[in-house]
């Protein structure tokens, strides 16, 4: 399994550099709210040390009301800028996450299905879930913290140094140990978080299939090994997870300790300069103060920056999905006629052998080929490669003399329509279900195709066409739910359609029914039945028999009855 793509660091940036440009006014109004609010705050410490040196100068109690009725007034304007500040600051956070959800999405649709189905949708799962929720916490809080943090921090910075450039060298002294642990802490934590989301999609990926296929594993007896198999991927989430937890165990108890250093070394210097008459009592005690209000956002930055490597490495691999090429788009190609042609085709599965082994059919306009042929022999495959989701490694697949994977995905599905086994059923009512195939059916055009494919229950539903299906509500039964298929593929009225057993779930006379209810519904279009009951294949104009990847017999019913070849065995086995 391949998974899908995870974007590089210069990619991220990028990407972050562009959701600020997008909403540019707003980030440039959260900076200028932040840096008042935060020049609000130094004023406090300011005067207190203003309010010292008063004192020591022998300044009486009027003075002191004023200075203090000034910090009271500068605390209230902080605040006020602050609550400002903090509202636009998630206003704008809610607006990113909303587009990178929006985004998401689109990446997500446009994703070939054979991708899809490479990287196992527990990736796809994990990425649209796990990740977007990472990503728009981090884009709602983190960034907003760091940001203002950071110049909360440079702020406070400065202003030691305007009191005295002494104070201000010897507050930076005491900060060696946290930016050096901070520099090991960076360097491992990426790599190390990247590692701790994969390991997690693994998990899921291998949750989900089990459960997905909890039937088989039963019938099968599997279980054991897949127990074995969602242990081992635990246990690759434990190690990832322990790995991280060993950074963080280093990181923090570090910088913990580190906090009270920078006071410490601002104190005992200024101490010494006090002595010399190079600074005031006032100045060092507002150093030691602003130092003190450092701490706050210092610890800030590092409690979030954790959050932040999370964020990092999410937005990698929420972007990763976006770098997958798109399906390839119609080169402009319009197909000229309605033929399908089948040139020397070879196809095998992502590095594996060679499943088929040069095929030639043509399908005329309006014939009704059935495919049959023991399992394994390659008929899904073909199917696929008629239906242009996968694409040969050597010949062509043509539809009216273009290749199909030429086409515009949009257009080749309206032309070639491709129902397999597998039915979802949305939920939603079903209207909403039929309403997938055709957005402008009519409701008569939704009943009519419902009746043409032989689905009667529809009538006994509640709420008409309104009934709510799927978990919870009315749940449809395989049968049903194949039925449901096939009206959609009805309303969605195809030139040709490749039916990949999809009557499989019906019982036989059900099925013969809906088959020929069908057919009279879409008659004139190219219908490609891979068939598991022989009635499909004599009902056909032509039979193709394939085994082992290639094309064996291929004839009307009677001629290969006449041939007496593999078909002939095989209806007369079927037969009786
Ligand atoms: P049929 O429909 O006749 O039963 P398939 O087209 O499903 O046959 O399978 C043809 C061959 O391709 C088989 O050997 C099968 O194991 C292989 N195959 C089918 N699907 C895949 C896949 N997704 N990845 C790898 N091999 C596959």
């Amino acid at each position: 399994m391949t998974g899908l793509p995870v974007a590089d660091l210069g990619t991220v940036r990028r990407a972050g550099w562009d959701l600020i440009a997008r909403d540019r006014r707003a980030v440039a109004v959260i900076l200028v709210l932040h840096v008042a609010a935060t020049l609000a705050g130094l004023a406090a410490p300011w005067l207190l040390g203003v309010i010292v040196d008063e004192v020591v100068a022998g300044a009486g109690t009027g003075t002191v009301d004023r200075l203090a009725l000034a910090i009271v007034g500068c605390v209230v304007v902080q605040t006020v800028i602050s609550r400002y500040a903090q509202y636009a600051g998630h206003r704008f956070g809610e607006r990113a996450v909303a587009q990178l959800r929006e985004e998401f999405v689109r990446r997500t649709l446009a994703l070939p299905v054979s991708v899809v189905e490479r990287a196992g949708t527990g990736d796809l799962a994990t990425r649209s879930s796990v990740d977007v929720a990472t990503v728009g916490v981090t884009v709602r809080q983190v960034v907003p913290v760091v940001v203002i943090a950071s110049a909360q921090l440079t702020l406070l910075f400065g202003v030691i140094f305007v009191l005295h450039p002494v104070l201000g060298v010897a507050a930076l002294a005491g900060l060696p140990s946290i930016v050096a642990v901070t520099r090991w802490y960076l360097r491992r934590a990426s790599t190390a978080y990247l590692a701790e989301g994969a390991a997690s999609a693994e998990l899921t990926e291998a949750l989900t299939t089990t459960a997905e296929g909890a039937r088989t594993v039963e019938a099968l007896r599997l279980s054991g090994e897949r127990v074995a198999h969602g242990r081992a991927r635990i246990g690759r989430v434990w190690t990832s997870r322990r790995r991280t937890l060993r950074l963080r165990s280093v990181f923090y108890p570090v910088v913990e300790s580190s906090y009270p250093l920078p006071i410490a070394a601002v104190l005992l210097v200024g101490g010494l300069c006090l002595d010399n008459g190079l600074v005031t009592l006032g100045e060092v005690v507002a150093a030691a103060l602003y130092l003190q209000q450092a701490i706050g956002p210092l610890d800030q930055i590092l409690q979030w920056m954790e959050q932040a490597q999370r964020g990092l490495a999410s937005f990698a691999r929420v972007l990763g999905v976006g770098q997958v090429p798109p399906e390839p788009r119609g080169r402009g190609a319009s197909p000229a006629g309605k033929q399908i042609e089948v040139r020397g085709v070879r196809f095998g599965y992502a590095d594996g052998p060679d499943v088929l082994h040069g095929i030639d059919l043509t399908v005329r306009p309006g014939e009704r080929l059935a495919i049959v042929g023991p399992s394994g022999a390659g008929k899904s495959t073909l199917a696929r490669l008629l239906a242009g989701i996968d694409r040969p490694r050597h010949g062509e697949v043509s539809l009216g003399g273009c290749p199909v994977t030429d086409l515009d995905p949009a257009q080749r599905r309206r032309r070639i329509a491709l129902v397999t086994q597998e039915h979802h059923v949305f939920i939603g009512s079903l209207r909403d279900n039929l309403a997938f195939a055709a957005p402008d059916a009519t409701d008569a055009q939704m009943r009519s195709a419902l009746v043409a494919v032989g689905a009667d229950w529809y009538a006994d539903l509640p709420d008409d066409l309104d009934t709510e299906l799927g978990d919870g509500a009315r749940e449809l039964s395989p049968a049903e739910a194949q039925q449901l298929a096939l009206a959609r593929l009805v309303l969605a009225d195809p030139h040709a359609l490749i039916l990949d057993e999809a009557t499989a779930a019906l019982d036989p006379t059900t099925a013969r029914r809906t088959e020929r209810a069908l057919a009279a519904v879409l008659a004139g279009r190219t219908v490609i039945a891979i068939a598991h009951r022989l009635n499909t294949a004599h009902d056909a104009d032509r039979v193709a028999v394939m085994e082992d990847g290639r094309i064996t017999e291929l004839g009307s019913h009677d001629e290969l009855l006449r041939a007496d070849g593999a078909y002939a065995a095989l209806w007369r086995s079927w037969h009786g």
